[in-house]
């Protein structure tokens, strides 16, 4: 039976093969079902022993000793449990889909900067320097490859990459870390993903056990959970999330972890703007100040594009109404169903995160950061739209409504919101066919 190292206990006692045949009812009779392990906290071990082991993990000796986290881990709450859930339901995160080659994949920009900053609030600012070449103490895993790379561009951005380190979790099989973040990654509106599917359940499965089992002391899992249970159902996500309320029960406040920045600094960054501004927001007349920088700028003649909800699309011509001040001084106007919270893009280097529940902006002044964001959100396709004229119906000159493809379709298109005529897919490479989701997203 082929050895898989991806199994933390497989060097010590024997190869997974054991856990193959347990599973299969058929574990050889000199071999007793017991496997000891040696990496995790007892808290987190009870996880994976509970949902893929059947019970039959030990925990070896020294697994609660904590001294691992004495120098660097900050002992605030809510990090003092072996397993904290963040679930970032109040945040109304956004779940983008991404064209990856001819398969699709996502990314979540809040999930990922409250992760970020979670990670931040673990370390203490006064832990020493890790030497060179040492294995980071935080690992940070998100499923999908996009939020992967956003992950890590912004623990860069936070100056946590010595720290560190950001991956799929099919990146760390073989790594461990004192302590783990796992960010699930999916919300709204993303009701038909992959994991959710039993259909590939053994993937996702080895997927999310390879996650959890890589954590020496603390696990995190981030999460939308209001969304994710219901939808997840009996797949391998849906059974860690029902574990998980049992073994975490305590879901603190998320909204405190975010590192936030004011208003009016934002106004600041606006109105330094050079080459464009691109803003997606549920409601402009909730943030009116940011609003009138935005028109600023549109008024200094930079491609401005301001994309919002339809139903806020009645008050475009109102006096005093954000759209209209904004339309009135040039910014282009464009509508997309089912936004959620706010993204502020500037110049492809600066982007700005509005959670529906919290007062400032998580702001991240990152090249690697913005030009993520830029493109989960097609923003070069979308401000050649605006600097061509083509920002509306070519027929009967309508605002357009932008749409999400489904996995089948993925990335942005523009169809007019009166005649339905396409203004086509915006940066998505022609030809992209669907191709089934497989196990590693
Ligand atoms: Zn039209």
């Amino acid at each position: 039976m082929p050895r898989k190292p991806s199994e933390p206990w497989a060097k010590d006692e024997g190869g997974s093969g054991i856990r193959d045949a347990w599973e299969r009812g058929k574990a050889p009779e000199e071999l007793k079902p017991l496997v000891v392990q040696h990496r995790m906290a007892p808290g987190i071990s009870a996880l994976p022993n509970r949902l893929y082991y059947g019970g039959v993990l030990q925990d070896g000796d020294g697994v609660e000793d904590e001294a691992e986290l004495s120098e660097w881990f900050s002992a605030q709450p809510p990090f003092s449990q072996a397993i904290t859930r963040l679930d970032h339901t109040a945040l109304e995160t956004w779940t983008s889909s991404i064209a990856r080659g001819q398969r699709s994949s996502r990314c979540n920009i809040l999930a990922a900067a409250l992760t970020v900053d979670a990670v931040s609030r673990m370390l203490r600012p006064d832990r020493p320097a890790l030497p060179e070449g040492a294995r980071p103490r935080v690992l940070v895993m998100s499923p999908y490859r996009p939020q992967a790379e956003l992950l890590q561009a912004m623990l860069r951005c936070r100056h946590l990459h010595y720290d560190a380190a950001a991956g799929t979790p099919h990146a760390f099989q073989g790594s461990e870390a004192s302590a783990v973040l796992l960010d699930l990654t999916v919300a709204a509106p993303h009701y038909r993903a992959g994991i959710f599917s039993s259909e590939h359940s053994e993937g996702h499965r080895r997927l999310l056990n390879v996650a959890i089992t890589r954590a020496r002391r603390r696990l995190v899992v981030v999460g939308d959970l209001s969304f994710l249970r219901p939808k997840a159902g009996d797949s391998a996500l849906g059974r860690l999330l029902r574990h998980l309320a049992t073994a975490a029960p305590s879901r603190p406040d998320v909204r405190p972890i975010l590192r936030l920045t004011p208003e009016p600094d934002l106004g600041e960054i606006v109105a330094r703007a050079e080459r464009y501004v691109v803003w997606y927001v549920k409601d402009p007349d909730n943030n009116g100040a940011l609003a009138e920088s935005i028109a600023g700028a549109a008024g200094k003649g930079l491609p401005v594009l301001v994309i919002t909800d339809p139903r806020r699309m009645t008050r475009v011509g109102l006096r005093g109404s954000a759209l209209t001040q904004l339309r009135d001084s040039g910014a282009a106007l464009m509508q997309k169903d089912s936004l959620r919270e706010a993204i502020l893009i500037v110049d492809g280097e600066i982007v700005a995160l509005g959670a529906a529940t919290t007062e400032g902006w998580s702001v991240w002044k990152s090249g690697a950061v913005a030009g993520l964001a830029a493109s989960a959100h097609q923003v070069a396709g979308l401000i050649q739209l605006v600097e061509s004229g083509r920002a509306r119906c070519e027929r009967c000159d309508q605002l357009l409504l932008l749409r999400e493809g489904d996995h089948s379709k993925p990335g942005l298109y523009a169809q007019c919101s009166k005649c339905g005529r396409s203004a086509g897919s915006i940066g998505r490479p022609s030809g992209a066919r669907h191709r089934r989701q497989q196990a590693a997203l």
